[in-house]
């Protein structure tokens, strides 16, 4: 249960020498002010922030993980990289906590510019939408912690949980879906299928994918 992890009180409880001590050496914390701008939500084995890493070496990203053994298994996954690879996966860390509850706890208002929701579990029946990861309601909180133009990125094998993501984005008034052509510009779009190891037994087994992606907009009233 939620009492077997500790939840920081506020964003600024968040210690970050924990989790990136090469950007914040123990003496040196208060000189640094970067903070995490990408979450991946539900990051299960890690791979998304391991090819997210390298592509954007100055950014410190998170990954979010329920699962207590699973994330100790991607803590160790970085370690290991940082240890074979000195200077590499230095912006790349790993939290045990749900997600659905705590976000606001982690991110400041307008802090991430990227968020992260690859083949999410789909809650098939319908008195279980509620624990669907992304929803009416907890986009809301997306919106709060994503900043004006951060990009919310959507996959899934599971076609009505794909329509379900699509329909809660465009319903929302702070989301606005990226263009065909953004899409095929922007470099994350192409990990998205590619990058975790979700997508790649999906893809083994040729199965189809559903993606949304959407940026954080200021609504027009
Ligand atoms: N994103 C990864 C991938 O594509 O390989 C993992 C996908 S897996 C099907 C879904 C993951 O979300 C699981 O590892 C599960 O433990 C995690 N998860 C489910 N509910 C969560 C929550 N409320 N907070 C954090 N993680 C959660």
């Amino acid at each position: 249960s939620d009492s077997h992890f500790p939840v920081p009180i506020s964003p600024s409880h968040v210690d970050y020498s924990l989790h990136y001590p090469h950007f914040f050496p123990p003496a040196d914390q208060v000189n640094c002010s970067k903070k995490i701008q990408f979450a991946d939500i539900g990051c299960g084995f890690g791979g998304l922030l391991i090819s997210l890493s390298t592509l954007f070496p100055e950014v410190l990203m998170i990954g979010m993980e329920l699962r207590d053994k699973v994330t100790e298994y991607v803590k160790e996954r970085i370690l290991a990289l940082r240890v074979s690879n000195p200077g590499q996966y230095q912006n790349i860390s790993v939290v045990r906590t749900n997600s659905m509850k705590y976000i606001p706890n982690y991110f400041e208002n307008g802090q991430l510019t990227k968020m992260f929701f690859l083949f999410p579990d789909p809650h098939f029946k319908e008195k279980n939408h509620r624990r669907r990861v992304i929803s009416p309601h907890l986009l809301d909180e997306y919106a709060y912690v994503l900043g004006v133009g951060g990009i919310i990125y959507t996959i899934t094998d599971v076609e009505e949980l794909g329509e379900w993501m699509r329909s809660c984005l465009e319903n929302h008034p702070m989301f606005e879906a990226l263009t065909k052509e953004e899409l095929e510009a922007d470099p994350v779009v192409k990990l998205l299928s590619s990058a975790t190891e979700e997508g790649q037994k999906v893809a083994r087994n040729g199965g189809q994918t559903f993606q949304a992606v959407f940026r954080r907009i200021v609504p027009t009233s």
